[in-house]
C-alpha cells in the first residue's frame, strides 16, 4: 500500500481523500513566526488554524504545503496547524525562484549533487533535528524562463526524486510556455515525467499547450483560483476543456491560497480576504457549482481533487 509523509507521519494514500495540491499555510521567510511576527497576520498560528478548522468542516481532508524554505517554511508551524485543526498536512522540499541577488555569486557555485543531499537528507532523515519528512519536491521558474540558479535547482530536485522516488512539482509560467524548457530539463536528468506535476497551469488558456505538457505523461495543477491574469470562470472553463478531453485523472485544482501572510501597515485582515472569503472552499463552493451548470456529471465532479493527487503520490 503506497504511503505520503504527512508532517504527523506517513498515510495511506488511501486515506488522503479530498485534497488540495497546493496551497500555503503562511508564506514570509524563514524564522519570521518565532523572530518577527509583528509583521505577520495577528496571532499568525491562531489565524491559520481557526480558517484549517473551517476548510475540515467544508469537506477538506488534506492540504499539500507547497512553501519551501526560502519561502519562509516553518515546519514546526506546519506540524502544530495540522494537530489543532485536524487537516493532514503534506510539506515540501525544494527551493523557490531564485537566491537574493547578494548570494547568488555564492549560489552559482553551489552544484546540482551537493543541493540535491539537503533535499535528500530531509526526505530520508528529516526536516532539521523535527523527524518531519516532506512528501513533495519543488522547482520554480517564472516569467523569462528557467535562469542558471533555478537550472542548478531544478537538475538538484531531479536527482533527489531518482534518490527517493518523491515526486516532483514545478512551478511554472504558462503564457510563456516554461514549462517546455522545465520538462526538458527534467528529461535530460532522466527523470519519467508521470512522476512530475506542473503547476499554475490555469494561468493560460492555451488549452492545445496544456495538452501538449499531459501528452508529455505529466500531472497537471490547475490551482490558481480566484487567481488574477485569468478569470476565475476562464479557468472553469479550460479545466472543462481538459475533463471533456479525458484527462480527469491527472489534474489537480487547487488555490494557491496564502492563509497567513506578511500584512502590510493599515491593511486589515478582512481587506486581505476579500479577494477570495471563501479560502480553501473556493472551488467546492464556486467551481464545482459551475462545472455542473456546464454539463460536467455529479459523479466525475466527485473524482477531482480525489483520484488526481491519489494517483500523482502513488507514480500511477
Ligand atoms: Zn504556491
Amino acid at each position: 500500500m503506497a504511503k505520503v509523509n504527512t508532517v504527523l507521519g506517513p498515510i495511506s494514500t488511501a486515506d488522503m481523500g479530498f485534497t488540495l495540491m497546493h496551497e500555503h499555510l503562511l508564506c514570509a521567510f524563514p524564522n519570521a513566526v518565532t523572530e518577527y511576527p509583528d509583521l505577520l497576520v495577528p496571532d499568525v498560528l491562531e489565524y491559520v488554524v481557526a480558517r484549517l478548522k473551517l476548510a475540515k468542516a467544508g469537506g477538506i481532508d488534506t492540504v499539500v504545503d507547497m512553501t519551501t524554505l526560502d519561502l519562509g517554511r516553518d515546519i514546526n508551524f506546519i506540524r502544530e496547524a495540522s494537530k489543532r485543526s485536524g487537516i493532514n498536512i503534506v510539506a515540501c522540499t525544494g527551493w523557490w525562484l531564485d537566491v537574493p541577488r547578494f548570494l547568488s555569486g555564492l549560489m552559482a557555485s553551489v552544484t546540482p549533487a551537493q543541493m540535491a543531499e539537503s533535499f535528500v537528507r530531509e526526505i530520508e532523515k528529516g526536516i532539521g533535528d523535527t523527524g518531519i519528512k516532506p512528501g513533495i519536491l519543488k522547482s520554480a521558474s517564472d516569467v523569462g524562463g528557467v535562469t542558471p540558479p533555478q537550472e542548478m535547482g531544478l537538475r538538484a530536485v531531479a536527482k533527489a526524486h531518482l534518490k527517493t522516488g518523491v515526486p516532483i512539482v514545478i512551478h511554472s509560467y504558462h503564457p510563456g510556455q516554461v514549462a517546455r524548457q522545465q520538462l526538458d530539463i527534467l528529461k535530460d536528468e532522466g527523470v519519467n515525467l508521470k512522476h512530475v506535476k506542473v503547476d499554475h497551469s490555469n494561468d493560460t488558456t492555451d488549452v492545445e499547450y496544456l495538452t501538449w505538457i499531459l501528452e508529455q505523461g505529466c500531472y497537471m495543477g490547475l490551482d490558481r483560483y480566484p487567481g488574477r491574469m485569468v478569470s476565475p470562470l476562464a479557468r472553469t472553463k479550460t479545466l472543462k476543456a481538459l475533463i471533456d478531453a479525458g484527462y480527469i485523472d491527472r489534474l489537480c485544482p487547487s488555490h494557491d491560497c496564502i492563509l497567513g501572510y506578511i500584512l502590510p501597515a493599515g491593511i486589515a485582515t478582512q481587506q486581505y480576504e476579500a479577494m477570495n472569503p471563501h479560502r480553501y472552499l473556493y472551488i467546492k463552493k464556486v467551481v464545482f457549482p459551475w462545472l455542473k451548470e456546464m454539463g460536467v456529471p455529479d459523479a466525475r465532479i466527485k473524482r477531482l481533487c480525489v483520484t488526481g493527487p491519489r494517483n500523482f503520490l502513488e507514480g500511477k
